[in-house]
């Protein structure tokens, strides 16, 4: 049986309340105060365990630390030498999704209870609470997993003989409580493990290509550079072009008349075209090249008499701009059933366009079912769904195999992510989707020695790193880069920003 986790608590109330969230690691109580602390942590030091926490009360010497609060420590410090502590983003939040206020911060160790006044002299060491055994008991894991997590019972100025302190008491030990669950499915996640990173993922040209046209329309225009919808399907990009001066509206009659307005990756109809050109603004069009090759494809089926079929999501800004180039002759189509009912007054002269960033075998099947209804169905005369969600599907279908668990970094927005999801899921292994490492609960990590990592066109790589870092602090990862292809695509830019 392989070694468990340690959840270290000097007071046996602590120990009590820690007990009741009924983990999987052992709730040690090992004793109020430094001596009796470092002898817990010696004998601790010595026992096969697979990570440590400390946890317990203690006292704010920040006066944003409210009676309930908690506290991660970023480090412990006894006065002679602090210790570094993990970022723990994991347990950071899951605390939170438990509903308790976290803050990260020092904690300073001392060897006696302090009163308010000899607390608020500690301020000026930067540390934000104050216990009596956590910088000893941290000792006892060396290199394993570990964590400090301390509720706070005292605020700051307040003593311990004020009226308030029973009332506090009690908010405390239910957070304390409360902590103990996240705690426990810390515990239960501590693990070796390996990352499987399927490869290509994260940025195809496409996205590239618009946000670098938003970045340098701000540098030679200024801000604000006004984006139609989001440039592309992901919220840290977003956030970040927006803290450069971007500004993203749902509908051209959001832009002042005559300013600067660049069209998202996904890509516009005509009608918004006109628009733009009524209200008079100065149009920079980042619509990915391979969405404009199918519009193309669109207006030649639509000139030469054909009723088009297109394959998509409904809702999708790309399907509607493809279907806005010829309205009255295109028909969506959603699913295999979906293309068993379809009536086309013309079946003779039937012709289909997709989405490009489907699921590639699920598309195969509705087009099955569209040859079956009708035999002379014309293809596009190169597959739509794009070379970059074609290598990021079966990138991942490879990892996914070999993986217990896939997370695929992407937005909710992002087509292109929740098809990696669906991959995934048909290879059958299970998959979440995630924005980043903060959305990766713990629960999902409970028996997972084996991810799969991956990240749709639109989401940036750094955020894969972010979670492997985030995974280091749960036990050693070994990383298994599994690329299947080099991407040496590129598209120019728009001449307004060359
Ligand atoms: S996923 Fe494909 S179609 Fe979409 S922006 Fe990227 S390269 Fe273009």
């Amino acid at each position: 049986m392989s070694a468990r986790p340690v959840v270290a608590a000097p007071l046996a109330l602590e120990a009590a309340m820690l007990r009741g969230a009924r983990g999987d690691a052992d709730v040690v109580h090992t004793g109020m105060g430094p001596q009796r602390a470092a002898d817990a942590a010696r004998t601790l030091a010595r026992e096969d365990h697979a990570g440590l926490a400390v946890a317990g009360l203690c006292a704010a010497i920040s006066p944003d630390l409210r009676p309930g609060d908690v506290v991660l420590a970023d480090a412990v410090d006894d006065g002679r030498r602090p210790t570094t502590l993990p970022a723990d983003a994991l347990l950071e939040h899951e605390l939170r999704r438990c509903g308790l206020r976290v803050h990260r911060g020092p904690i300073r160790c001392v060897d006696h209870v302090l009163g308010a006044r000899d607390r608020a002299a500690l301020a000026g060491t930067g540390a934000i609470a104050v216990d009596m055994e956590s910088a000893q008991l941290i000792e006892a894991a060396g290199d394993r997993p570990r964590a400090v997590v301390r509720v706070v019972v005292e605020p700051d100025g307040r003593g311990l003989l004020s009226p308030r302190t029973a009332l506090d008491g009690v908010r405390a030990l239910r957070a304390l409580r409360r902590s103990g669950a996240a705690i426990s499915l810390w515990a239960r996640a501590l693990a070796p493990r390996t990352v499987l990173l399927a490869g290509p993922r994260s940025f195809c040209a496409g996205v590239d290509r618009a946000i670098e046209i938003v970045e340098r329309a701000l540098e030679l225009r200024g801000a604000p550079i006004y984006v139609r919808k989001q440039i592309v399907h992901n919220v840290h990009v977003v956030a970040r072009l927006e803290q450069l001066g971007a500004i993203f509206v749902d509908e051209l009659a959001e832009v002042p008349s005559g300013a600067t307005v660049v069209f998202s990756a996904h890509g516009v109809s005509p009608e918004v075209r006109r628009q733009a050109v009524a209200r008079e603004l100065d149009v920079i069009d980042a619509t990915c090249p391979l969405v404009a090759k199918v519009h193309a494809e669109a207006r030649r089926f639509a000139a030469r008499g054909d009723s088009i079929v297109l394959i998509g999501h409904a809702g999708h800004e790309e399907v509607e701009g493809t279907m806005g180039e010829a309205p009255e002759k295109i028909t969506l189509v959603q699913s295999p059933e979906d293309a068993a009912h379809v009536a086309l007054s013309d079946p003779e002269h039937v012709s289909y366009l997709t989405q490009t960033t489907l699921a590639v075998d699920e598309t195969e099947e509705v087009v099955e079912a569209l040859r079956k209804r009708y035999p002379t169905l014309a293809a596009p005369p190169a597959d739509d769904i794009c070379y970059a969600t074609h290598n990021r599907q079966q990138a991942l279908r490879e990892v996914a195999h070999d993986s217990d668990l896939v997370l695929v970094v992407g937005s909710e927005t992002s087509s292109n992510s929740k098809r990696l999801v669906e991959v995934a899921e048909r290879a059958g292994t299970q998959a979440q989707l995630i924005d980043d490492a903060h959305d990766v609960r713990l629960a999902w990590l409970d028996g997972v020695r084996t991810i799969g990592l991956t990240a749709g066109a639109s989401a940036p790589d750094e955020l894969v790193s972010q979670v492997v870092e985030a995974l280091r602090d749960l036990g050693d990862v070994q990383v298994d880069d599994r690329a299947i292809t080099r991407e040496t695509t590129r598209f120019n830019l728009p001449r307004e920003v060359r």
